[in-house]
């Protein structure tokens, strides 16, 4: 009997210590109201009708491609609001031109960052992971390459690995965006005059701290011919005209977001402030810059708001940036892009739509554990010289046919441009 008594006043007094804590550490419960999904078969034409472009008379000598990776017109939604209301005026509204982007890749609805980067600077579409190659693997002349040869300054920068989907898409060529050994050698052999980022990794052999396992030190022949920045105090005091190609490696893969570390924003300003000089000192004729908000995708992955948050706000400090430089000339395109939306999104209703509401409730429409990408339409931004091209609904491979015409190039004579 006494013991009965026992279990009976354990037993109570464990009742009332859980709901004595529940009460003071509420869980937050996360509500999943069933869904009904439904499958339904397409027929997936993979025919493209070439858009009839808008002949542009005065080309663009200079052309910045920004591109937020899994921004989707939610993401810059939700931002806005976080950061002031829905009132808050960003530096999205002060564009002139908007557009709406298709992003899928050759076979697959939903694509990923190789395909899309790839469909942007080639104007092909391709497999899911594919680089600068088409769906059978051959290699496709990219934008960059265009350039180079027309005599222009490219600069790429992400706050991922350099190494990474969007800013290889832009610069080399491979079968897998997961062979960072050969993509980091071919990012090293391209001619690109500035590249920024994390990524340091896949440029040093392992047995040197790195995780090239083809024991090639890229760091080495980085150092040999061109300038080595690792840290943010390297990049801020560099202050004279580079007579070199210049490499920024500021972490082992993707950034940190540690002290030493530049932000997305100082490697932008350094690479457009080079990028015109490197122009001016050495007559080239233009120069072309790809930056990305790599981990706003990262973040959609995560299903975290905080992280993405942070993220948004530095890219948008870049697109401010980037359209204050546009705007104070006449000669400079800019475009602000995505390559596909992550995480599904959602700002939804708080309360009853009835009341007043002055709170956000967001969610993310996507597996549990980790977002996907999803298959909506993106949003680009455009201002300048060819920027009427990138309004309406285009496809992404749209933008490579705009840029061509933007600035001209069938009519630009080849040229060499050497640093000196
Ligand atoms: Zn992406």
């Amino acid at each position: 009997m006494n013991q009965i008594i026992k279990y009976l006043l354990v037993a109570i007094l464990s009742i009332a210590l859980t709901i004595f804590y529940l009460d003071q550490h509420a869980p937050i419960i996360v509500e999943v109201p069933e869904k009904t999904s439904q499958r339904m078969s397409i027929e997936f034409s993979k025919e493209i009708e070439r858009r009839q472009l808008q002949k542009i008379e005065k080309k663009a000598k200079n052309v910045i491609v920004l591109i937020g990776d899994g921004m989707g017109i939610n993401q810059i939604t939700a931002y806005k609001i976080a950061k002031g209301g829905p009132n808050y005026s960003t530096a999205f509204d002060q564009f002139p031109f908007t557009g709406l982007v298709k992003v899928h890749s050759f076979d697959n609805l939903i694509t990923d960052s190789a395909a899309s980067a790839t469909a942007f600077s080639s104007g092909i579409k391709t497999k899911n992971r594919y680089l600068g190659v088409d769906s059978n693997g051959d290699e496709v002349e990219l934008i960059t390459e265009i350039l180079l040869q027309k005599g222009f300054i490219t600069g790429l920068v992400a706050t991922s690995e350099i190494t990474h989907a969007t800013p290889a898409g832009f610069t080399i060529h491979n079968i897998s965006r997961y062979n960072t050994d050969e993509i980091a050698k071919s990012m090293y052999e391209s001619k690109n005059h500035i590249l920024m980022g994390g990524g340091k990794d896949f440029f040093i052999p392992e047995s040197k701290g790195g995780q090239r396992e083809d024991e090639i030190n890229l760091l080495d022949m980085i150092n040999n011919d061109g300038i080595y920045l690792d840290s943010k105090e390297a990049l801020m005091s560099f202050d004279s005209g580079a007579s070199k190609r210049i490499f920024g490696l500021f972490a082992k893969e993707g950034l940190i977001r540690s002290e030493d570390e530049p932000s997305l924003l100082d490697m932008f300003k350094f690479t457009l402030d080079q990028s015109k000089k490197m122009v001016d000192q050495n007559g080239c004729s233009g120069f072309f810059i790809m930056a990305e908000g790599s981990q706003i995708d990262w973040a959609g992955h995560e299903n975290d708001f905080d992280y993405q948050y942070k993220e948004m706000d530095e890219f948008h400090d870049v697109v401010g940036h980037a359209l204050e430089f546009v705007q104070s000339r006449d000669d400079t395109l800019l475009i602000v892009l995505s390559d596909h939306e992550t995480g599904g999104l959602l700002i939804e209703m708080d309360e009853l739509r009835r009341k007043p509401s002055s709170s956000m409730l967001v969610s993310w429409n996507t597996a549990l554990e980790e977002g996907t990408h999803t298959g909506t339409m993106i949003p680009a931004f455009s201002y300048g010289p060819g920027a009427i091209n990138f309004t309406g609904v285009i496809d992404n491979t749209d933008v490579f046919f705009s840029l061509k015409e933007a600035i001209g190039t069938s009519e630009i004579p080849n040229k060499e441009c050497t640093l000196n």
